[in-house]
């Protein structure tokens, strides 16, 4: 027999869903939300609900946005665009407050022990981008393991012919690590260091 009424044995299979929440956990917050008034808990409904609806991929760069083109896109000089694994990265790197550029997030690296091929990320569009000219350094950002330098070593590669200038953030984040979690002084210098690929 299951030891949770319908309702909230239903609210903890959902929470549990979450990336490092255990049954505990997702017990607490289900109390939780029962303890809320009803207009809090609709809020809360609502904003998961209301991700859904309004967050989409920018058109030209990737990133989470709630128009067709991000605001980094609309308003940043377009001749730099620093490659990322994923959404958070622009978010690591954005803390900085010391890069003017625009981003490509790829949505993924290149990882061919789980069967994900260039073809599975959005390294066409990159190749797009730079093709419509305008666009003179392309900094890669991927996270320093080994798929991330996999990665940015294959896009160098296509796009060195197209005339632009790659570089690689330097090793200042440390190997194996993600980018999300190096201190700000470490990702600062990363980037201020690059080098050319
Ligand atoms: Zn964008």
């Amino acid at each position: 027999m299951e030891v949770f009424i319908e309702p909230i044995g239903r609210l903890i299979n959902e929470f549990s869903k979450l990336p490092g929440v255990g049954r505990k956990t997702a017990q607490r917050y289900a109390y939780k939300v029962i303890s809320m008034s009803e207009p809090e808990a609709a809020a809360f409904a609502e904003a998961i609900v209301g991700v859904k609806r309004r967050v989409r991929l920018c058109k030209v760069c990737g990133n989470f946005t709630e128009t067709d083109v991000c605001e980094i896109c609309r308003s940043r000089d377009g001749s730099q665009i620093c490659v990322v694994k994923e959404p958070k990265d622009v978010i690591a790197l954005e803390k900085l407050h010391e890069y003017r550029g625009v981003y490509h997030v790829l949505h993924g690296v290149i990882d061919p022990m789980n069967g994900v091929g260039p073809n599975d990320i959005r390294v066409k569009e990159l190749l797009a981008r730079v093709n419509e000219g305008g666009v003179k350094e392309v900094i890669m950002a991927t996270n320093p393991d080994v798929e991330g330098e996999a990665t940015a070593m294959y896009i160098a590669k296509l796009l060195k012919p197209l005339g632009v200038t790659v570089t690689r953030i330097a090793h200042g984040v440390p190997i194996g690590s993600e980018l999300e979690y190096a201190d700000e002084v470490t990702l600062a210098r990363a980037l201020v260091e690059r080098k050319e690929l």
